[in-house]
Order: structure tokens, then sequence, then C-alpha cells
């Protein structure tokens, strides 16, 4: 696969969901097996040897690629979620958007102190939701080998606020 495939198979849609916002859509990557199964090939080999113990995924389509990742690499899977959304003891991290606040959680036990875990999501922007799922490990005292997104925009700086982590992407846009 060339990352010009891939990155032609993501679907530009503007102004969603609010207006200014070029939503990247990643559906026909996951309707098209081969590529699909290409982009978890691709990453999964960045960890094969990283003795990853578990792949914290992010809500929602952090869902869907840390999951394949999880059983390319032999692994569970630990699901960071809106806030309400799990059903046992949690703990919880709030984080600013750009009107308000959000909350991500994790059940207490998803992870344990020490475990070396990969952040998982389809999508950098401006990294605040990264940033939460990461700090939710940090209160574990899980390790953060990496976080990994299919897609970067670039342009949002997202890696600044995920400073000294080992932060990968697959492909970077500037839009
Ligand atoms: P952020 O916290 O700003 O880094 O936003 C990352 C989260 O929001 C990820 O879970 C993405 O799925 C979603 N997201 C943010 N911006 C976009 C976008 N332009 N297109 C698609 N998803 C986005």
């Amino acid at each position: 696969m060339s990352l010009e495939t891939l990155t032609a198979a993501i679907r530009d849609i503007p102004d969603f969901p609010k207006p200014g916002i070029m939503f990247k859509d990643i559906s026909p990557i996951l309707q098209d097996g081969a590529l699909f199964a290409e982009v978890i090939d691709i990453i999964g080999a960045r960890y094969e040897n990283l003795q990853i113990d578990s792949i914290v995924v992010i809500d929602a389509r952090g869902f869907i690629f840390g999951s394949a990742l999880a059983y390319k690499l032999g692994c569970g899977i630990s699901l960071v979620r809106k806030q309400g959304k799990l059903p046992w003891k949690t703990h919880s991290v709030s984080y600013d958007l750009e009107y308000g606040s959000a909350a991500v959680e994790i059940h207490i036990d998803a992870v344990s102190a020490g475990d070396r875990v990969l952040i998982v999501d389809d999508l950098l922007a401006t990294g605040g939701t990264a940033k939460a799922g990461a700090d939710l490990i940090e209160k574990i005292g899980a390790r953060i080998i990496a976080l990994e997104f299919v897609i970067e925009l670039s342009s949002l700086n997202g890696r600044d606020k995920l400073d000294g982590y080992t932060v990968n992407s697959l492909i970077e846009v500037s839009d």
C-alpha cells in the first residue's frame, strides 16, 4: 500500500459536525478489506517486538483499529469511553474542548500498574482526547509505550500536548 492510496481513501467532509471542521471520514478504509488489513499490518509491525500487554482504545473509532491491532499483537484491549458509558468503577479525567469540557473514563482494573500499553485512536487533532486517555493510564501507573494514530492533523500540533511520549501516525495531513 502506498501512503497516497491510503490518503485517497480518506473522505473529506467539510463543515461536519459543525462549520469550519473538515471531518476526516475513515469509513472507506474500513470498507476495503485489503486496505484495512494493510493498515493494521503496517501499524502492527511497529509494535510486534515491544511486548504490549494491552491496547488502550479511545471511544469510538479507536475501538475499531485498536481491536484489529490487538488480534494482530495477541493482546487485549482496554476501553476509554466518554463519561457515563462504563458500568464498573472508573477513573475519570476532564479536558477542555473548544467550548466547554468533556470527560473520559476507564475501568479501574482495565490495566494494571506496570503494564506496557499502547494507546490507539483513529485521528490526532488537538491532542486533548489522547492526553486525557494518557492521564487515565498515568493514574493507574501503567507504562505508555506509545500513542498511535492512523491520521494526524499536523496543523493542530496535537503532538505538543503529548510531549514526552512516543507519538506515531501513519499519515499526516495538513488541513
Ligand atoms: P482531539 O482531542 O482534538 O485530538 O480530537 C481527537 C478525537 O476527535 C478523535 O477521537 C477523532 O476521532 C475526533 N476528531 C477530531 N477532529 C476530527 C476530524 N477533523 N475528523 C475526524 N475525527 C476528528
